[in-house]
């Protein structure tokens, strides 16, 4: 990873935020691509090396501006996300939109402005951020499930698109990852649950997420696109 450009979405805190300090401790150049700036900005200041762009990924004409000005990008990691809850029968179209705007469309603009660069370098590595609850169903988030398996969709499709540019499109759904958004959407006993079905008797963390990213972002995965990693400590077995 050594100089090489990571953008990584969504960075300024949780999975993000992991995948750039493991991908800066390797040597890498992250550009930390968040919209709350206070956060994105003592969060890289914190990473060596690390630099931070305030982006809605929601906003194409400012995605596309940030990247231009970033440059060559050897890496793209797709992880800004949201996951509210709600009922299916109570869900307005607002919210299923904003959903799929935010989980979905925002890969559609981040991939748009950093592949012609990749095509015409003849290399580069994106990964996206899906979710085991695509393997699972799971209820009161349709919304979030239907777009994490868009994510899945748009990975593959991608994969043959760009496998003769040498650019590697692959996704990871991670399972019950320790963070603190997280805590406003699962409460303890649901957190015990889930660590239950898993085959690892403990908490999945951020770290064990920026791994798998590590490597998809590496050139240990040269031979592998269109993939989905799912790495949940073994709570489902795809
Ligand atoms: P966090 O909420 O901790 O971090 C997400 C970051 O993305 C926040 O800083 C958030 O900013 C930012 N963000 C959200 N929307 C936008 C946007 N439109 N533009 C720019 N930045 C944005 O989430 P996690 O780290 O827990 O999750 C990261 C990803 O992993 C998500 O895609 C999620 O769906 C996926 N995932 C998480 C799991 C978990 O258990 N935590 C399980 C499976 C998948 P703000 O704080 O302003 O919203």
């Amino acid at each position: 990873m050594q100089n090489r450009v990571a953008l990584v979405t969504g960075a300024a805190t949780g999975i993000g935020e992991g995948i750039a300090r493991l991908f800066a401790s390797m040597g890498a150049k992250v550009i930390l691509l968040d919209r709350d700036a206070a956060h994105n900005e003592a969060t890289a200041r914190s990473i060596d090396g690390a630099r931070a762009v305030t982006v809605d990924v929601c906003d194409g004409e400012a995605v596309d501006t940030a990247v231009r000005n970033v440059g060559r990008v050897d890496v793209l990691v797709n992880n800004a996300g949201i996951f509210p809850r709600r009922k299916f029968i109570d869900m307005t179209e607002a919210e299923w939109d904003q959903m799929q705007n935010v989980n979905l469309k925002s890969m559609f603009h981040c991939i748009k402005a950093v592949a012609p660069g990749m095509i015409a370098q003849g290399s580069g590595k994106i990964v996206n951020i899906s979710s085991v609850t695509f393997h699972l169903g799971t209820s009161e988030l349709s919304h979030y499930v239907a777009s994490k398996g868009g994510v899945i969709g748009l990975t593959r499709s991608l994969a043959r698109e760009f496998g003769e540019h040498n650019v590697h499109v692959n996704c990871i759904t991670p399972g019950a990852i320790n963070t603190e958004s997280e805590k406003n959407f699962v409460n303890d006993e649901a957190v015990r649950f889930m660590v239950s079905q898993q085959c690892l008797k403990r908490r999945i963390v951020p770290l064990d997420i920026a791994r798998a990213a590590l490597f998809l972002a590496s050139d240990l995965s040269d031979g592998l696109t269109g993939q989905t990693l799912n790495v949940d400590g073994g709570w489902v077995m795809h």
